[in-house]
């Protein structure tokens, strides 16, 4: 079966698989929890198509995939992924952002946090041992694609133990990092 990529909204058909995170799942991870708890819990804050063409941990296998994160906030900090670090650190990663406004929050093993702005044709590279994770800040999905190795591996646990150094929030009508 030919899987295809529709370039204007990022959506995979043919060999896919999906996956979403709802409010109800990430407790914790936004700084007003509070706000959390009080969002219908079933909101879908983003969903990932998949096309997995090799197993997770295949040693020089690719994977790649589209993350859609939909608009909203939770208090004042835009919705976003869990994020996390490779599990083997010395993997980098490509992203490209195929429409809607956001940011790509990066962040080292010593902490240093910054973000780099997405709209429609952005390419992104995420070095090696750098923490990442998305934030919509516009009004429409924000759809990325992504391209990462099939062996990288994904430690969650670090970010869901200390977080990331900053967070995106809106300030005055604007994405502030702070
Ligand atoms: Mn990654």
């Amino acid at each position: 079966m030919q899987t295809t990529i529709d370039l204007a909204t990022g959506s995979l058909a043919g060999e896919v698989t999906t996956s979403e995170r709802r409010i109800a799942d990430l407790a914790g991870f936004f700084a007003d929890e509070a706000a959390r708890a009080a969002l219908p819990q079933d909101t879908i804050v983003y969903r990932v198509q998949m096309h997995d063409k090799e197993a997770e941990g295949t040693p020089g296998g690719l994977l790649f995939g589209t993350s859609f994160v939909y608009p909203g906030k939770v208090g004042d900090e835009y919705f976003m992924t869990k994020g996390h670090f490779h599990a083997k650190r010395d993997t980098a990663e490509y992203y490209f952002c195929i429409s809607g406004r956001g940011a790509l929050i990066l962040m080292d093993e010593e902490g240093n946090c910054w973000a780099e702005k997405m709209e429609r044709g952005t390419l992104h590279y995420i070095p090696r041992s750098v923490a990442h994770r998305l934030a919509n800040t516009g009004e429409e999905v924000l759809a990325v694609g992504c391209c990462w190795g099939a062996d990288c591996g994904h430690d969650y646990a670090s970010i869901a133990r200390t977080g990331f150094a900053k967070r995106l929030r809106e300030v005055d009508g604007e994405p502030k990092l702070g």
